[in-house]
C-alpha cells in the first residue's frame, strides 16, 4: 500500500524510569500508528555507536559521550511503529530535540521542559524521552538494527480500516 511506512522508536531511559511508557505508547496509538514489534533492552556501547552512528559528527564528541551515557543509564522500550507516513508523522508527535522549544501537545513538550542552553552548562544529555527516525532511509536502517525480520508482526486494527478505507 502507498505511503505506509514502518519507523522506529524508543522510549529513552528517562520515559521508562519516570512511568510514562503507558502515556507516550497511547499518543501513538490514539493517533491510528499500530505497533507492530517491541522489546527492552539495555543498550551498550557498541549498539549505542551503531543507533547514533552520525551523532558524533552532527553534535560534537562531548554531546555525544553525554547522549550515550544517559541511554545506557537504564533500560530503554523499542518499538515499531507502522501507518501512513509513519516517519514523519511520528516526528510530529514527539515533537523537535528541544523541549522549551516544542509545542505544546507534542509528546517532548508535555512531558519535559529542558532546553540545550541548560543541558550543555550542565554536561549531560537533553532527556527528551523519545527516539524516532529521522527520514525513511534512517526507519529503514534503524528498524533493521533493533528487529529482525521474526520480531516485527503482521495483523489487521480496526483504526487502520478506516484509514485504508476497508471498514
Ligand atoms: P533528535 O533526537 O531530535 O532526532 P538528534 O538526532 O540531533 O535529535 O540528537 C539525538 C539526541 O542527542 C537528542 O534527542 C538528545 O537526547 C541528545 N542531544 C542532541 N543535542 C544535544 C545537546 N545540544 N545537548 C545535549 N543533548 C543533546
Amino acid at each position: 500500500m502507498s505511503h505506509l511506512q514502518r519507523t522506529l522508536v524508543v522510549l529513552k531511559p528517562d520515559a521508562v524510569a519516570r512511568g510514562l511508557v503507558g502515556k507516550v505508547i497511547e499518543r501513538f496509538e490514539n493517533a491510528g500508528l499500530k505497533i507492530v514489534a517491541t522489546k527492552m533492552r539495555i543498550m551498550d556501547a557498541d549498539f549505542t555507536r551503531q543507533h547514533y552512528f552520525d551523532l558524533e559528527e552532527r553534535h560534537g564528541k562531548d554531546i555525544y559521550d553525554a547522549t550515550a551515557a544517559f541511554m545506557q543509564s537504564g533500560p530503554v522500550l523499542a518499538m515499531v511503529l507502522e501507518g501512513v507516513d509513519a516517519v514523519a508523522n511520528v516526528r510530529r508527535l514527539v515533537g523537535g530535540t528541544y523541549p522549551n522549544e516544542v509545542a505544546p501537545g507534542t509528546i517532548r513538550g508535555d512531558f519535559a521542559h529542558q532546553s540545550k542552553a541548560a543541558a550543555v552548562a550542565a554536561g549531560i544529555a537533553i532527556a527528551n524521552l523519545v527516539h524516532a527516525s529521522g527520514n525513511v532511509d534512517e526507519a529503514k536502517q534503524e528498524v533493521e538494527l533493533w528487529f529482525g525480520e521474526s520480531e516485527q508482526f503482521e495483523y489487521h486494527t480496526v483504526a487502520e480500516s478506516f484509514t485504508f478505507g476497508t471498514h
